[in-house]
C-alpha cells in the first residue's frame, strides 16, 4: 500500500527536499496535493514531477497562469487561501507542513484534523498555537511528527513510556554564523553575512534566526508543546558540527543521542516512513572524516533570543506568539536592509516589554493577536528606520 501525501509548502527549501525523498521511492508514496505561495512555475514542474492529483496556489492572482502552465497534464488546479485550506482537509496519509510562517496555521489545523499524520516542518504554528495544533491532534488523534532536525532527533531518542524518568530534553544549536563573532562586528553585519549558515542551507528567514539564534529560541518553545516538558528541563547546548542533533537525558544517566549529516533529507525520510524506515537519498554521516566534535554552553547575554525563549513560555501562550511575530517583522526589515542586526532584538524586547496578559482561546483570537503584535513591531521599525535615516543624514 503507498502512502498518500500531501505537501503544503512545495517550493520551499524543505518542500523540495521531500520531493527528493519521495522520487527516490515512488513505490512508497502517492502525491494528492501540492501547494505554494505564488512561485508557479515551480510549483506546476513539482506536480508534473512528482505526477501529483491537483497543486493549489495561494495567491489567487496567479491561478490563471497556474491553469495555463498545466494545461494537458490532467492535474487539476485550485487557487485561493480558501482553496488551500480545503485542499489541507482532504484526508491522506501523511500531510508535510512547510508553509513559511503565520500563513501556514489555518492550514496545519485542517490537516491536524484530517490527515492521519502531519509531518511538521515549519514551526511557527507551534509556537505561536501550540496548545491548539497538540489539543486537535490529540483530539483526532493524529500523530505529529517533528521535522525539524532537533525534534526530530529528540522524537527517535524520545521513551514516551519512561517520560517521568527525563531529566532533560537537550537542544544542540550550531550556534550560527556569529558564533565567534564579537559585538562590534556583529553590530555591523549584514544580511549576506548572516545567511552565511556554516553548516546548513535553509531559507532566508531562518538563517537570520540561526544568526540570532531566535531559531534555537522558537525550538525550545516548540520542544515544551510538542513533548509536554516543562522549560526548566529543555537545554540549548552549542555543537558547532550540527552532528549531534539533539539527546535526551533519563534518570538513569544514560544520555540518548542522535547523529546525522546536516540534512534535512533524513529528517523528512524518517517522518515519511515512519513508523518503517527507509533508505533516504542524501548524505550520509562519515564520523571518521571527522576530527572531533565540539560542545559549549549557551551565551545567552551574547545571543539574548534565547533567554526570551524562557521568559516567553513563563509569561504564557501570547508572550509566544508576540516573541514570534514581532521577530518575524524585524527579520523581514533587516533583509530588506532598512534596521542593523542588533535592532532585530530590539525590535523584538521592545514589543516584549510593552506587552499586557492576553487569553487566547481560539485560531481568531491567535491570529487577531498575531496581527496587532506584527503592526505594532512595523510602527516601531517605521520609527527607528525614520531615526536611522536622520543620523546617516546627520553625518556631515
Ligand atoms: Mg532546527
Amino acid at each position: 500500500m503507498k502512502k498518500s501525501i500531501n505537501i503544503l509548502g512545495v517550493t520551499g527549501s524543505v518542500g523540495q527536499s521531500t520531493a527528493d525523498v519521495i522520487l527516490s521511492a515512488p513505490e512508497r508514496f502517492e502525491v494528492m496535493t501540492l501547494s505554494a505561495h505564488r512561485n508557479v512555475d515551480k510549483l506546476a514542474d513539482m506536480a508534473v514531477k512528482l505526477d501529483a492529483q491537483r497543486a493549489v496556489i495561494a495567491d489567487e492572482s496567479r491561478l490563471d497562469a497556474l491553469k495555463v502552465r498545466l494545461e494537458g497534464t490532467g492535474i487539476a488546479s485550485s487557487g485561493g487561501q480558501e482553496a488551500l485550506e480545503e485542499a489541507a482537509a482532504e484526508p491522506c496519509d501523511i500531510t508535510v507542513a512547510a508553509i513559511v510562517g503565520m500563513a501556514g496555521l489555518r492550514p496545519i489545523i485542517q490537516a491536524v484534523r484530517h490527515s492521519k499524520a502531519v509531518a511538521i516542518a515549519n514551526k511557527e504554528p507551534l509556537v505561536s498555537a501550540g496548545p491548539l495544533v497538540i489539543a486537535e491532534a490529540a483530539k483526532h488523534r493524529t500523530a505529529l511528527l517533528p521535522v525539524d532536525s532537533e525534534h526530530n532527533a529528540i522524537f527517535q531518542v524520545f521513551e514516551p513510556e519512561n517520560r517521568l524518568q527525563i531529566e532533560k530534553l537537550i537542544l544542540t544549536a550550531s550556534g550560527g554564523p556569529f558564533r565567534t563573532w564579537d559585538r562590534a562586528d556583529m553590530a555591523r553585519a549584514t544580511p549576506q553575512q548572516a545567511l552565511a549558515h556554516p553548516n546548513w542551507s535553509m531559507g532566508a528567514k531562518i538563517s537570520v534566526d540561526s544568526a540570532t539564534m531566535m531559531n534555537k529560541a522558537l525550538e525550545v518553545i516548540e520542544a515544551h508543546y510538542l513533548f509536554d516538558m516543562p522549560p526548566e528541563k529543555i537545554e540549548i547546548l552549542v555543537h558547532p558540527q550540527s552532528v549531534v542533533h539533539s539527546m535526551v537525558e533519563y534518570a538513569d544517566g544514560s544520555v540518548l543521542a542522535q547523529m546525522g549529516a546536516s540534512d534535512m533529507r533524513t529528517p523528512l525520510a524518517q517522518a515519511l516512513a515512519w513508523p518503517e524506515r527507509m533508505k533516504t537519498p542524501g548524505r550520509t554521516l562519515d564520523l571518521q572524516a571527522m576530527s572531533r566534535l565540539t560542545f559549549e554552553p549557551c551565551d545567552m547575554e551574547k545571543f539574548p533570543a534565547t533567554a526570551h525563549a524562557y521568559t516567553a513560555l513563563e509569561a504564557g501562550p501570547y508572550a509566544c506568539i508576540a516573541l514570534n511575530a514581532a521577530n518575524e517583522v524585524a527579520v523581514d526589515a533587516f533583509l530588506a536592509t532598512r534596521i542593523g542586526f542588533f535592532a532585530i532584538m530590539e525590535s523584538v524586547e521592545h514589543i516584549l516589554a510593552g506587552l499586557r496578559s492576553e487569553t487566547l482561546r481560539t485560531l481568531d483570537d491567535i491570529i487577531r493577536f498575531d496581527h496587532s503584535v506584527r503592526e505594532a513591531t512595523a510602527a516601531y521599525i517605521d520609527r527607528k528606520a525614520g531615526e536611522l535615516k536622520k543620523e546617516i543624514k546627520a553625518v556631515p
